[in-house]
């Protein structure tokens, strides 16, 4: 008989214990669903740095934000070369179904990946635009600000594709070519993004700060910079319901009744459809040098 030579994927220890009173949902549950959704979260796990979210006392206790990890801390783990990120304990990287269940079994609830992926570190393959509602602003009023988003990255000829957050707001993803460095993609996003508040500012707001924020979208663009991370496509949120950040076709998003409409207990349906509403990205990643010359924006 073939002996596998393949480690074992890692016990899950407490799977019985509840990690979201909202929906009773218990540590083995929530790793029962990153070993399901494993091969539509891994090509967005895969080569990028990520950084976990932890919550070993559940929802509702304290959260741990873990960009760096210690060689055995994880099972299956990739620690990346230290060089990346100086000063630090290597970065993470999860490749592989055994690394996701590892993560489950660290009480990890969220994983939040980088712009860039760790081959070329330097070059962001992807700007985010993170779009939060302030206080006050409906969900329609969210549907229709994304849908904006979207008409102006067409009119700059960018690609554009997006997620439900899993909490309150939508990520726009635009995917690119590797080309320009951090600050380059950063302040290109901020352009854009102050352009949309000049442009609509009854809509957005480009600051960011409560404040500035009442009635109106702040739409991020500090998620493109260097260390920055966001919840990936399929990432659970460590929230009251446990929501799933999950990817979208535009024409879904007038339909779709909140940014958390799918939950670790009812993606069941969604887990067929998978990453199809982003079939489209890889061969759409785009060069940003006409995008900038239409706005003016000099790198
Ligand atoms: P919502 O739609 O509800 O706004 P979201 O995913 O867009 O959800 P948050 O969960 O508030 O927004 O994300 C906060 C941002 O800050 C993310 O980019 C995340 O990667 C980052 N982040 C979260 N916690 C920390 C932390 N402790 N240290 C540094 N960065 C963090
Ligand atoms: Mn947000």
């Amino acid at each position: 008989m073939a002996v596998s030579k393949k480690a074992p994927p890692p016990r899950i220890t407490h799977a019985e214990r509840v990690i979201d009173a909202a929906s009773g949902i218990t540590k083995g549950e929530l790793a029962a669903y990153y070993a399901t959704v494993a091969p539509s979260i891994l090509p967005h796990l895969q080569g990028r740095p990520v950084a976990l979210v932890r919550a070993p006392d559940g929802v509702g206790g304290e959260l741990f934000f873990q960009k760096h990890a210690r060689h055995g801390e994880i099972a299956g783990i990739k620690l990346l070369d230290p060089a990346l990120d100086p000063g630090h304990d290597p970065l993470l990287q999860i490749d592989t179904a055994r690394a996701l269940l590892g993560a489950a079994q660290f009480n990890t609830i969220e994983l939040h990946t980088w712009n860039a992926t760790s081959r070329a570190l330097g070059k962001p393959d992807r700007m985010t635009f993170d779009l939060d509602p302030g206080e006050g602003v409906d969900w329609q009023q969210m549907q229709e600000a994304a849908l904006l988003v979207h008409v102006l990255l067409d009119e700059l000829a960018l690609p554009a594709f997006v997620k439900t957050s899993g909490g309150k707001g939508l990520h726009v993803v635009v995917p690119l070519r590797r080309q320009f460095g951090w600050d380059e993609v950063r302040g290109f996003s901020r352009a854009i993004v102050e352009h949309l508040a000049r442009t609509v500012p009854a809509r957005f707001v480009a600051k960011s700060g409560p404040r500035n924020r009442v009635g109106r979208i702040f739409a991020d663009y500090l998620r493109n910079g260097f260390g920055a991370t966001t919840a990936c496509a399929w990432s659970v949120r460590a929230r009251p319901g446990l929501g799933v950040s999950v990817p979208l076709a535009w024409e879904e998003l007038p339909d779709l009744g909140s940014a958390a409409h799918w939950t670790v207990a009812n993606i069941g349906e969604r887990l067929a459809v998978g990453n199809t509403p982003w079939n489209a990205m890889e061969g759409s990643r785009t060069a940003l040098g006409a995008a900038m010359r239409m706005l003016g924006y000099l790198p």
